[in-house]
């Protein structure tokens, strides 16, 4: 009798590395790739166009992929844990194979779905695949989980890795057309400025990154120097390909390893990403209630129009608003960006962090809830390992500092196109005729900002300062 195997696919688009799709053929005479369209999920706590698209495009690529090895594509659509066991019964299939998630929905849902199998004999089995170690893999001398960066990336270096996997020649299908996929979302940003989606695309940024190009260097070799600076695009642009499965994190990191601090930073960013993966897997809490319990306390001002202006670039500090139009414009920031806008609307504004990151969960291709979180709470100074409470980037100084020539606050900013260098991160310091020469009247031409640094930096640490119940008058450290 022929045996059939289902390979549910999530965030797993790709057929590089993928021991889910390896177990399915090992474990059946036909395999039938599937994906489901999660309509609740879509609509759920953080929906975006920007990600529904690139995420069809993607499945829409491995279709082809798939197709093309034998084994068509069928697209479902609702609640997975309905539609997924009912499809895998009319199909036969004796166990359904995944790539195993880490999110507390993904979690949940998986649990649902098994048990749903498990009621008419299908068996579950999920594989490894979205992270190099999987969140739960890694413990400290104590068997608890890490709280510390540090102390996780020691632990997850020395961790054995398995082998990274080709992708199959062939699949096994069974007969019959695959099902098209359909286009359900418009991006909000520009799709030309959208990485092309897909594991092909994606692999060919992998390898520009990765391989030296004929001087024997690689872009990845000089990114300890330059990844900080927004003027330069000096980062690899992985990150919707790694949030969306198009590239393995496992072959990420065995192709990344090599002489030099570029790569050697590189790596451990790539291990951020799993460090923040650790941490939600183990406090999943963290999506609802700050990871530091005494910042619970921390009490954040109700102002609409201060959010506003920061979501749409107008708070008067030209890199906060360059990067908030390259989010909209791209679904797409730096991270130093990220880590200037987080703080500047954590503590500049004092507004709740949550707002910011269903902000950024709206626009981001990458958007994961894992980083962004982790991300949003180390910015805040709430999170795991966090920057101190009392740290509050100077936005101009931070401007000066990674964008010194402000091309990159120019290319978002078209009103300070004639500013001069010297003024281009605080043109409002510039008098009311160098202003009108420059194009750029503050408070007509661009906004004046929104709030004065030295004012909005005293209100952050009294509001943190008895949220933790400690005095003020630590150190400013806004040079960051
Ligand atoms: C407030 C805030 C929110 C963020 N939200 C997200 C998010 O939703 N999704 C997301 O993938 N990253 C997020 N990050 C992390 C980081 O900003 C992006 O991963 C990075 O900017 C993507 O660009 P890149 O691929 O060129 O990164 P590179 O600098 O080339 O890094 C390589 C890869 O490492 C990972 N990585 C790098 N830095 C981090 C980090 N600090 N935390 C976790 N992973 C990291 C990413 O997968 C990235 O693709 C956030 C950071 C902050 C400060």
């Amino acid at each position: 009798m022929t045996t059939t195997a289902v390979v549910w696919l999530r965030r797993d688009l790709r057929v590089h590395d993928h021991p889910a799709l390896h177990a399915a053929i090992a474990a059946a005479d036909a395999v039938i790739p599937v994906f489901v369209i999660d309509e609740p999920l879509l609509a759920g706590r953080w929906p975006s166009p920007n990600r529904v698209w690139f995420m069809l495009q993607s499945v829409a690529s491995l279709s082809q992929e798939l197709a093309d090895r034998g084994a068509p594509l069928r697209v479902l659509r609702g609640r997975p844990a309905q539609v997924l066991p009912e499809f895998a019964r009319h199909a036969g299939a004796g166990d359904v194979f995944v790539t195993r998630d880490a999110s507390p929905y993904g979690r949940r849902r998986d649990r649902a779905v098994a048990e749903r199998l498990a009621a008419s004999g299908i068996g579950f089995h999920a594989r490894t695949g979205l992270y190099v170690h999987e969140p739960d893999a890694l413990a400290n001398a104590e068997g608890r989980p890490f709280g510390v960066y540090g102390a996780f990336r020691r632990a997850w270096d020395a961790a054995p890795r398995r082998a990274v996997l080709p992708a199959p020649d062939r699949i096994p299908g069974v007969p019959g057309a695959g099902d098209a996929v359909p286009d359900l979302a418009r991006p909000t940003a520009d799709p030309s400025r959208i990485p092309t989606p897909g594991e092909a695309a994606a692999r060919e940024r992998l390898a520009a990154w990765l391989d030296p190009g004929p001087g024997g260097r690689a872009p990845v070799d000089v990114y300890a120097d330059v990844r900080d600076r927004l003027d330069l695009d000096a980062t690899s642009r992985l990150s919707q390909d790694l949030r969306w499965g198009l590239l393995s994190p496992l072959e990420v990191v065995e192709r990344a390893l090599g002489p030099g601090d570029g790569r050697r930073v590189f790596v451990a960013e790539v291990a951020w990403r799993e460090f923040y993966a650790h941490v939600l897997w183990h406090h999943p809490g963290v999506l609802d209630a700050p990871y530091l319990a005494r910042f619970a306390a921390l009490e954040t001002r109700d102002a609409p129009d201060d959010l506003r202006a920061w979501a749409e670039g107008r708070t008067g500090y030209p890199v906060v608003d360059a990067a908030m139009r390259q989010l909209r414009a791209e679904g797409y920031m730096p991270n130093r960006a990220r880590m200037i806008t987080a703080s500047f609307l954590a503590k500049h504004l004092l507004l709740h962090r949550r707002l910011g990151e269903a902000e950024f969960m709206r626009h981001l291709v990458d958007g994961d809830v894992a980083s962004n979180d982790g991300g949003w709470q180390w910015t805040a100074s709430t999170g795991t390992d966090p920057q101190p409470y009392f740290r509050v980037f100077n936005p101009v100084l931070q401007g000066r500092r990674f964008d010194p020539e402000g091309r990159y606050v120019r290319r978002w900013v078209p009103e300070l196109g004639r500013v001069p260098d010297s003024h281009v991160h605080d043109p409002w310091t510039l008098d009311a005729a160098a202003q009108a020469a420059a194009g750029c009247r503050i408070g007509v031409d661009y906004p004046a900002p929104i709030v004065d640094h030295a004012e909005a930096r005293g209100r952050a640490l009294a509001a943190y300062g008895s949220a933790r119940g400690a005095g003020v008058g630590a150190p400013d450290e806004g040079a960051g």
